[in-house]
């Protein structure tokens, strides 16, 4: 059994849809479980929407019609999707009248682009010779938590969603939705935006499946973001951790938190390309990979360095526990952190936790706050052992011209980050990438 997931741009429409349904068939002898995106767009749209009609506004909303179009591209029957658009309309009249976008709404609004996805999907396969039927995750035993926005499945879900996949008709594809959720009292969350991913591997850690397959854009994960890097290649074979720091770091192909679920059943990952199933892609799994120095490159902009400077720090124990006590109970999410006698920086994405918690990181010490920063990793097993590898990752950047304003690499870790300027990403990763990938063969 195999679990494929297909994200928003692999079935935006019908010639998307129709390659899927090409992808599928080529595979069912592996008894396929169908993961599917909402359209693309259409989740954005249903957001937009809401957010008009906490403004008063009354629509229509074009989320409607777009969703509509597809439908009738796809040939469906015009009363297939006419329920949820009555609902949709329901809830956005409910939001405009209350002036009122609760998370717990605002997953409910936007829980609607998987469930028309699956419906027509798995409408079209069906008139295409690819029985299939549509279902919403929650019937198939996938109950969650109640965090509205980020819902994980409650522990030991695995045992009801493999009791309700038994009972479903073998000769039929399950086309299931991604990204939603159920809570016990019933009311819909969702996983977090680009959440698929992740209900993907939670439906396959379940289910046991021999692989989990997700369908995208690109031909598996690559050695840099092919929009900037033009070198960029495939990776034909990661481990998790590495694919985990990757999609942490931004590299776009995969959700981060997708991994955990695969990496706790030993269950490999393939990344593949709707637009070129022939490709390979990239398997993830946990055996060793390739013995390079180098796997990836990977950024994440918009970050903020704040540097915190205290003679207090000097032989004192305790003081970094008190930053980041401070820092917890804000709930500020740190990714790279350096340390001397006197002085303390981390980076952080989150803006707003970091104007709340100022007034206590001010009274720790001088504090600097520097938006603006992308942090830029390097990734891959061997980055620890390889001696000289740091100063040709350092080279490269200061031949780009840019400034390193931070800079970390833990004992036997399999990343070296830095921190540097958004403004010199279009600069650094391109220069880097030549020197670790395309001038050494
Ligand atoms: N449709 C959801 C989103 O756009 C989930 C996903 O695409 O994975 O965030
Ligand atoms: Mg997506």
């Amino acid at each position: 059994m195999i679990v494929m997931k297909f994200g928003g741009s692999s079935v935006a429409d019908r010639p998307q849809i129709a390659k899927v349904t090409e992808i599928v068939r080529a595979r069912v002898d592996r008894r396929p479980v169908v993961i599917s995106s909402a359209h693309k767009g259409i989740t954005d749209g249903l957001v937009a929407a809401a957010k008009a009609a906490q403004r008063g506004d009354r629509g229509p909303y074009p989320v409607i019609e777009r969703q509509r179009a597809i439908a009738a591209e796809l040939g469906c029957p015009a009363a297939l999707l006419e329920p949820f658009f009555a609902e949709i309309r329901d809830l956005l009249r409910g939001i405009r009248l209350v002036k009122e976008l609760s998370p717990r709404s605002l997953d409910y609004i936007s829980s609607f682009g998987e469930r028309m996805a699956v419906r027509v999907i798995a409408d079209f396969m069906t008139r295409n010779g690819v029985p299939a039927a549509a279902h919403d995750v929650w019937d198939l035993g996938f109950l969650t938590d109640s965090h509205f926005g980020r819902a994980r499945p409650l522990l030991g879900y695995e045992g009801q969603m493999r009791a309700a996949f038994a009972a479903l008709p073998a000769a039929v594809v399950p086309v299931v939705t991604g990204f939603i959720g159920r809570d016990e009292a019933g009311e819909i969350t969702t996983v977090g935006r680009n959440g698929s991913d992740l209900t993907a591997t939670l439906v396959g850690a379940a289910l046991g499946a021999e692989e989990v397959q997700i369908w995208s854009d690109t031909d598996g994960v690559m050695s840099a973001d092919p929009r900037i890097v033009a070198g960029a290649r495939n990776i034909p074979t990661m481990r998790f951790d590495e694919a985990a720091e990757l999609a942490y770091f931004g590299s776009r192909v995969l959700h981060p938190s997708t991994l955990l679920p695969a990496m706790g059943r030993a269950i490999p990952v393939r990344v593949m390309n709707t637009n070129r199933p022939e490709h390979p892609g990239t398997v993830i799994t946990g055996a060793p990979g390739a013995s390079r120095p180098v796997t990836s490159i990977a950024y994440k902009e918009r970050q903020t360095i704040v540097t915190l400077s205290s003679t207090r720090m000097f032989e004192q124990a305790g003081f970094l526990a008190e930053v980041f006590a401070a820092v917890g109970r804000h709930e500020i999410v740190v990714d790279m952190v350096a340390t001397s006698e006197v002085s303390l920086s981390f980076t952080t994405h989150d803006q707003r936790g970091l104007a709340a918690a100022l007034a206590e990181l001010r009274a720790l010490g001088e504090v600097a706050i520097h938006p603006g920063k992308s942090i830029l990793v390097v990734v891959g097993q061997q980055i620890a052992a390889s001696p000289g590898i740091g100063a040709r990752i350092l080279r490269a950047i200061a031949d780009a011209g840019v400034n390193v304003e931070m800079l970390s690499h833990a004992a036997g870790s399999i990343n070296l980050s830095m921190a540097l300027d958004d403004a010199d990403i279009p600069r650094a990763v391109p220069l880097l990438h030549r020197v670790l990938f395309e001038d050494a063969s």
